[in-house]
């Protein structure tokens, strides 16, 4: 089978799929093509994700890509026609090691310069606040009140319909395997016996976004790490609105779903890079330990699942997206734990990028070619 089209996307995760709702909306007309190599678009990265949408980064780029994203996800169950469950809950960051407090304390400064509210508070108006967290080794925290959650199937689907609404055709089952290459210039992508031509493909291929663009004789050092989910039945000490809290210390965060369910992990940092999202046990005591130091009462939680996915990680924890050496071919991808809330900016400067419109921030710190010279790295990750 061969197609042609304005522009081919390899990746129907929320990205891919943000960027061709994007792409649609801003040129009706445009031609665009959708591959994905799963049986259902939404299987990759983003079908593990636990939607949370932060504002508390120490990169300013970071801050206004959820900036940016934000007002799309408090509008988006309205505009895309699919409930997604948007709720402020807060995000609260805390820590008992003074150079992580100094960090805490740069971040509000750029926080605030950039004019998101967002408090230092110390451990008594912790403890106060979010009675369950043990607070006796704590030196202080940041909070957001503005941070939030939301259903990142809802999201996903959401993009979906909208793109096959505006004209987008999605190939699933449809793994790119090769791309057809010409003078410095993309020109189209093989899978099997499926072929499409156009004079722009984006790489979206998510924790797969190295390997694509190896496709391309491209080296972007993107890596896939596994990151584990524990889900524990509600507690009646644990209230189900709490913001997601994270300890900076070990990475432990905890977050409450809607019907009370809590989700809790982040201690394991420092696995190796692969793509398979195994579950491994063989962390499960440093987890339980960071978990029941920083909220006792987690020595009562039952357990009820674990599952594991991959999040695709950059040396210096800012996403990929732009043009790459390859003429007409763009990678967009490795935002960690951020793809989810930043997918609506990353989808528009995506689509204004490709277009010729001028985006609504410049994304030069989040060239594929950056790596030679790395600036200022993220420094609020977990
Ligand atoms: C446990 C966990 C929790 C997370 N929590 C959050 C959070 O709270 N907030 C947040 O913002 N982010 C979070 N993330 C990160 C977020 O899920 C990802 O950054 C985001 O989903 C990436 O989207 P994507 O579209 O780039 O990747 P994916 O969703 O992985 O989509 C890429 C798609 O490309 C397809 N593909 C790959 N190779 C090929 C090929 N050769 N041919 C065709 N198709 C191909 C894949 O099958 C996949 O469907 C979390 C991630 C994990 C694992």
């Amino acid at each position: 089978m061969a197609v042609t089209a304005d522009v081919i996307i390899t990746g129907a995760g929320v990205i891919g799929l943000s960027t061709a709702y994007n792409l649609a909306a801003k040129k009706p007309g445009l031609s665009i093509v959708l591959v994905e190599k799963e049986k259902f678009h939404g299987a990759g990265s983003t079908a593990q994700c636990t939607g949370g949408i932060r504002h508390q980064f120490a990169h300013p780029l970071n801050i206004t890509l959820t900036k940016i994203s934000y007002p799309f996800f408090q509008r988006f169950a309205a505009q895309m026609e699919y409930p997604i469950y948007f709720r402020k809950r807060g995000y609260l960051f805390v820590t008992g090691e003074s150079s992580k407090y100094a960090s805490l304390l740069e971040m509000k400064t750029t926080m605030d310069r950039l004019e998101v509210p967002s408090e230092i508070i110390g451990p008594g108006e912790i403890a106060g606040r979010y009675p369950f967290v043990r607070t006796e080794d704590l030196i202080g925290g940041s909070y957001c009140r503005l941070d939030a959650y939301a259903d990142p199937y809802g999201v996903m689907e959401g993009y979906y319909r909208q793109c096959r609404r505006l004209g987008v055709k999605v190939f699933c089952n449809t793994e790119v395997s090769s791309l057809i290459t010409r003078n410095g210039r993309i020109e189209g992508v093989k899978a099997g016996s499926f072929e499409a031509r156009a004079p722009v493909v984006v790489n979206a291929a998510g924790p797969h976004l190295h390997l694509v663009a190896r496709l391309a004789g491209i080296d972007l050092p993107a890596a896939p790490y596994r990151r584990q989910v524990h889900m524990c039945a509600p507690m009646k000490q644990i209230p189900s609105d709490i913001p997601l809290i994270v300890d900076l210390d070990t990475g432990f965060y905890i977050h409450a779903e809607r019907n009370g369910i809590l989700l809790l992990g982040g201690t394991d940092r420092q696995t190796s890079p692969g793509l398979d999202p195994v579950v491994d046990r063989s962390g499960l005591f440093e987890f339980i330990e960071a978990a029941t130091q920083r909220i006792p009462v987690l020595e009562d939680a039952e357990i009820t699942g674990i599952y594991a996915g991959i999040r695709s990680l950059t040396p210096d924890g800012l996403g990929i997206l732009g043009e790459t050496e390859l003429q007409g071919f763009y990678c967009i991808g490795g935002f960690g734990g951020n793809g989810f809330m930043h997918a609506p900016a990353v989808g528009l400067i995506a689509a204004c990028l490709i277009l010729g419109i001028n985006p609504p921030v410049d994304p030069a710190p989040l060239s594929p070619q950056r790596f030679n010279a790395i600036r200022q790295k993220e420094t609020v990750v977990f």
